[in-house]
């Protein structure tokens, strides 16, 4: 496959949710940890001006000097701006504070929902790279350019709900913005599914919340519910996935748990999709 069109695709999730704070990175990081953990090459591209994504994972502001901006402004190619991480098989993609910018720059061109899902194309194109198996794009918190140019690169999104009481409050806009970007720029996408989490067991909202949740969203929501677990809420001030940071704790195994949930889905969905 020496041109771009035959290189093998990556699968690609966008982990997307317009509110903040519900645990998009977080999930980025150690659903990408899980992953590479089972033995997939996993590509984490951090699409969130704040760069989240990018300090969890041991990169600091002052080491980035290309990131997703230039990427999607087409003056670099995203296998240049990759940085390995202390993951075996898990590499990122950094992002930089340009990123809140992109829309003045490119928001007329007439291929700017696209330069994501361009970018990805090519992502394999180098037979001598091991190819990633997948790609987890960290949304920023809004239904901006960027998380359109996500939805259009992914085969599937997967949202982050947090166990609170206004889980569902946004959740219909979302998926009406799903349906949009199904509808006009990629025909394929789907949604992967919907994971629970910060699940606080003490508190009697939490439980409510995931019956809510369920009783609305029926099978797309995962099984595994990722609990509020503090050593997962600490290991990003080490630049450590929790899965690092401390395996044992019930944030890490829920994340292992969740991995093998979305392996299994992955498969069901491939199978229909070949026939
Ligand atoms: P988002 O990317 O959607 O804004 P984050 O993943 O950054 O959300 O999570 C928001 C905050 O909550 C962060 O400080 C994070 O460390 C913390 N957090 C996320 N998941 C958990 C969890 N399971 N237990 C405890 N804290 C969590
Ligand atoms: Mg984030």
């Amino acid at each position: 496959f020496p041109g771009g069109d035959d290189a093998p695709r990556p699968r690609v999730l966008a982990i997307a949710n317009q509110k903040g704070g519900v645990g998009k990175t977080t999930t980025a990081i150690n659903l990408g940890t899980a992953l590479a953990a089972t033995g997939e090459e996993v590509l984490v591209i951090d699409l969130d001006p704040q760069g989240n994504a990018s300090t969890g994972l041991g990169i600091d502001h002052k080491s980035r000097e290309v990131s997703t901006y230039d990427v999607l402004t087409g003056e670099a190619l995203l296998r240049t701006i990759i940085r390995d991480t202390a993951v075996p098989r898990l590499a990122i993609a950094p992002s930089t504070l340009d990123l809140a910018g992109l829309e003045l720059e490119i928001g007329q061109e007439r291929d700017r929902a696209f330069r994501l899902r361009d970018a990805v194309t090519a992502l394999n194109a180098d037979p001598t790279e091991p190819p990633f198996t997948y790609v987890l794009v960290d949304c920023p918190p809004s239904l901006n350019l960027l998380t359109i140019n996500a939805m259009t690169a992914a085969d599937a999104i997967l949202v982050p709900l947090q166990c609170e009481f206004f889980a569902l409050e946004g959740l219909s806009q979302l998926l009406k913005t799903v349906d949009q970007v199904k509808s006009s720029l990629n025909p394929e996408l789907t949604i992967h599914g919907i994971v629970l989490t910060m699940y606080d067991a003490r508190n009697n909202l939490s439980g409510q919340v995931v019956a809510d949740v369920r009783e609305f969203m029926g099978e797309k929501v995962y099984e595994t519910v990722i609990p509020r677990n503090v050593r997962v809420s600490e290991a990003p001030s080490y630049g450590k996935p929790v899965l690092v940071y401390d395996l044992k704790c019930a944030g890490s195994e829920a994340y292992l748990r969740l991995a093998t949930e979305v392996i299994q889905r992955e498969k069901r969905l491939t199978e229909r999709l070949a026939g």
